[in-house]
């Protein structure tokens, strides 16, 4: 994998000494949600896909690959159209005779579809309409044979897909109230570098309780506040190891924890982007990765759904 360039580097060095100059904690309890249970082990690991823009993947032996991807549900207007594509390319796999089945799974971990095919002739799901807006799961699942390598595509009609790669620059999510959204920025940033998930999603049906995003991370690398706000708790809290907690207009809170330090300290205001601190794995937490919440008037939401 890659190597943390330089910057990340000297930035670790200037976070650490920064933690290590400022004494003592920040005082107050731990903050509301603490005893929610948090993932209790490494899940396979996820990928982030983008509706309409093809991803790569190798399916192996007895392997399950499991994608993410977030869309704006029936409630929010026009019918939609979601259809799945998986490709094999059989000079990489086992044999043409390898099985597999495709399962795509709502958000509350109901099963919308499930196709099985081979590497020949792969399953291909269409589904008329997505019922709620939120994370859905797609699970790839090898049932005989090595599959081997694949392209997979994820369409949806209308312009009704959610978390682009690229960095925000259009409105709110189609159908999402407007007024939700924090006033004076835009929308709420990707918070760290990489932009995948490396364990449980948002009620991952693998781990209902879990109510944040795991976002893939390597130590130290810099973590970003998602908007504009004022930071209300930089301590340790319980199973969140290092958290940070910011407080944005209009009734929304994120939460960045596993930090493996602080940059910044209760009462500070920070704007969108700016580093809060630097990835890590305190608390409860398997490797370095970053476990990051949205919470409107105290209730966790789906970050998928929000950040871009
Ligand atoms: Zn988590």
């Amino acid at each position: 994998m890659n190597r943390p360039p330089g910057w990340a580097c000297a930035l670790a060095l200037g976070l650490l000494l920064l933690t290590a100059c400022s004494s003592g904690g920040n005082g107050g309890g731990l903050p509301e949600g603490d005893s929610i249970s948090l993932a209790q082990a490494t899940p396979p690991p996820q990928s982030l896909l983008v509706p309409g823009e093809s991803a790569e993947g190798t399916l192996e032996a007895g392997e399950t690959d499991r994608w993410v991807f977030a869309a704006a549900g029936g409630d929010s207007g026009t019918p939609s159209l979601v259809t799945v594509e998986v490709w094999f390319r059989p000079s990489t796999a086992s044999g043409p005779e390898a099985a597999l089945r495709a399962t795509l799974l709502a958000p509350d971990g109901t099963v919308l579809a499930e196709e099985e095919g081979t590497v020949t002739l792969p399953p291909y799901i269409v589904e008329r309409e997505l019922p709620q807006t939120g994370s859905y799961l797609l699970r790839l699942e090898a049932l005989s044979g090595t599959p081997g390598r694949y392209t997979l595509l994820v369409t949806l009609s209308g312009e009704r897909y959610l978390t682009r790669p690229e960095v925000y620059s259009g409105g709110p999510p189609a159908g999402w109230p407007l007024e939700e959204l924090p006033t004076g920025s835009s929308g709420f940033a990707w918070p760290a570098p990489r932009r995948a998930i490396s364990g449980w999603y948002f009620h991952d049906p693998s781990n209902p309780r879990h109510i944040g995003l795991d976002i893939a991370a390597a130590l130290y690398d810099p973590i970003f506040a998602t908007a504009d706000g004022v930071v209300s708790f930089a301590d340790v809290s319980g199973g969140y190891g290092n958290l940070v907690v910011i407080d944005h207009a209009d009734g929304w809170q994120s939460w960045y924890a596993h930090l493996s330090a602080f940059s910044v300290t209760v009462g500070q205001e920070v704007r969108q982007g700016e580093i809060i601190g630097a990835a890590g794995s305190t608390g409860r937490s398997s490797g370095p990765h970053l476990h990051f919440e949205l919470r409107h008037n105290g209730v966790p939401v789906d970050p998928l759904v929000y950040l871009h």
